[in-house]
């Protein structure tokens, strides 16, 4: 019989967190694959374990995983442990749990805190719907880019952020989303210099530049997706500057029957906005 690769989620601060199940799992499985394996000993000195301790990362050689894999056929029992929180949310095991499954090799999670959930539960921002943009890419014009493809996203998004780059992160995020978007920061979540600032966005990016202990430890931002609003505004912008474009292209007619045609604004917005545009050259001229 093939032994069982556990997931198991540890603190993500507070080692009080750990759970019951996750201590058990951990004293007794054969083997613990961690992230890193010096961080891992400080949580395992508090628990009773007599097994392997091995370094497991996704871009670990191809031997390291193998032999895993090899152990859990073999029947032996191996725990997956990240730094803190829950595997695989930002953190190594994807390629692990993958091989493990095509290899019919039973997954049991042993689940507990990650900071994502943690982060949202606390919030005060809608949690019915999300979606968990993990880390924003690290240099200026791609996460631009990024945070630009998701001005239109209606849930509510979860971003992790290291502290060097909250202050951009969130500048950038102020210019591409407006500065009425609901904001909330969660730093060092269960230690001892927890923080928490909800508001908006403009007020989000004051708050961190007020000061430097701000910008420091670990950070989750929660942050209010597109209202209905925001998008019809959004929507009209862009219906107005195609009009723009095309009015000297064409006839009148023309131009607001594509306009309406290629971004279903309606046809009165369009064209009210069109004898606008007309009356302001007109007194130009
Ligand atoms: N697997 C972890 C989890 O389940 O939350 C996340 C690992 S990821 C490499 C580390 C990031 O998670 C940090 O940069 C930070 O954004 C977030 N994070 C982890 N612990 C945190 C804490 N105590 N408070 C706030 N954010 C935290």
């Amino acid at each position: 019989m093939p032994g069982i690769l556990y997931v198991v989620a540890t603190p993500i601060g507070n080692l009080g967190d750990i759970s019951d199940r996750a201590r058990e799992v951990l004293s007794v499985v054969d083997i613990i694959a961690a992230e890193n394996t010096r961080h891992a000993r400080k949580l395992l000195s508090k628990i009773d374990f007599s097994g392997k301790l091995l370094a497991y990362h996704d871009f670990s050689d191809k031997r390291q995983q193998r032999m895993l894999l090899d152990e859990l056929l073999g029947g032996k029992t191996v725990a997956l442990i990240s730094d803190a929180g829950t595997p695989l949310i930002s953190d190594p095991g994807f390629k692990l749990v993958r091989l493990a499954r095509d290899q019919g090799i039973s997954v049991l999670p042993i689940p507990g805190p990650s900071a994502l959930t943690a982060s949202l539960s606390v919030s005060g921002i809608a949690t019915d719907r999300f979606v968990f943009e993990g880390f924003l890419p690290s240099r200026d014009n791609a996460r631009r880019q990024r945070l630009d493809m998701l001005k239109e996203e209606t849930r509510t998004l979860v971003f992790y952020e290291a502290p060097h780059r909250i202050v951009a992160s969130v500048a950038t995020m102020l210019e591409c989303f407006g500065a009425e978007r609901s904001l909330f920061i969660a730093r060092e979540l269960t230690k001892k210099f927890e923080e928490h600032f909800l508001g908006t966005l403009e007020e989000g990016l004051r708050w961190l530049q007020q000061s430097s202990l701000r910008q420091r430890g670990e950070i989750v931002i929660v942050l209010s997706g597109a209202s209905e609003s925001e998008r019809q505004r959004r929507a009209h912008e862009a219906a107005f500057s195609l009009l723009e474009r095309l009015q000297d292209e064409m006839p009148l007619s023309k131009a607001i029957g594509l306009v309406v045609d290629i971004t279903g604004v309606r046809k009165n917005s369009i064209y009210n906005r069109a004898q606008l545009l007309n009356s302001t050259r007109q007194s130009d001229e």
